[in-house]
């Protein structure tokens, strides 16, 4: 169809403003891309020894090298991401941020780059087998997450706990100071796969979109960043960084 056709242009033509931009960027004086990240969140952004490594500090590199940034990643709770962005010390964020409302309201979002929902993770042999189920029980998420914000609304703030990073929630869900945990699927399927003791409930819960967050202050980087993103979909270059941590069925 026409349609078809039209898309391809603008595909072909997407790919020569990107080498212009290349040439020309400088938005950012530095040339030094700051991004917020919470490195406790496989496949999305995990510790290997020292290096943060993981799907957004693919597409993080991607989008510097596209740019002529230099990208810096700063490793730190979730919780504090998107107040460090407001706050001007940080330029954005990658740390799959699902798309909200309320931080759009902070931040400006990305065009999204990838589809979560929400799970729930349990110890194997859990009572726990349906969302139902979480009723009265604890609940463990991470600070300021959406799922942190799901489980106050939907089961009471006072069932939940929240912490800083994941792996002290698994912990406490091991050591059965809490009975559940509420994560982004990828995230609950790297848990479970590292840990025999653990499953995830076949129910979903809730739908949702990443994108990258960045500043309000600078419309021109948020363009610039979000042209690259557009770009590095079309192009396919983010399906083949996902694809390369997530095995598919
Ligand atoms: N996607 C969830 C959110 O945006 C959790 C992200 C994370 O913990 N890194 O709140």
């Amino acid at each position: 169809s026409s349609n078809t056709n039209e898309e391809e242009i603008s595909a072909l033509s997407g790919v020569e403003s990107n080498d212009m931009n290349q040439a020309s960027s400088k938005t950012l004086d530095d040339g030094v891309l700051d991004l917020g990240i919470s490195a406790d969140f496989p496949p999305y952004e995990y510790h290997e020894d020292e290096k943060i490594v993981g799907i957004d500090p693919e597409i993080a590199e991607a989008i510097g090298e596209k740019l002529g940034y230099e990208i810096a990643l700063h490793d730190m709770d979730f919780s504090a991401i998107i107040a460090s962005i407001e706050s001007g010390k940080l330029d954005g964020g990658i740390s799959g941020f699902t798309v909200t409302e309320e931080r759009a309201q902070q931040v400006n979002f990305t065009d999204t780059y990838a589809n979560s929902v929400q799970e729930v993770l349990v110890k194997k042999g859990s009572v726990i087998k349906q969302i139902e189920d979480l009723e009265g029980k604890k609940i463990g998420t991470q600070l300021g997450s959406t799922g942190d914000l799901l489980a106050g609304d939907d089961f009471g703030s006072e069932n939940v706990q929240s912490f800083a990073k994941f792996p002290d929630a698994v912990l406490s869900l091991q050591n059965g100071k809490i009975d559940a945990i509420i994560i982004d699927q990828q995230a609950a399927e790297k848990f479970a796969d590292a840990n025999d003791d653990l499953e995830i409930l076949e129910t979903k819960y809730a739908d949702e979109e990443y994108a990258m967050a960045i500043t309000k202050d600078n419309e021109e980087l948020f363009k610039e960043v979000n042209d690259v993103i557009k770009d590095l979909k079309e192009s396919g270059e983010i399906q083949d960084i996902i694809d390369k941590y997530i095995k598919t069925e």
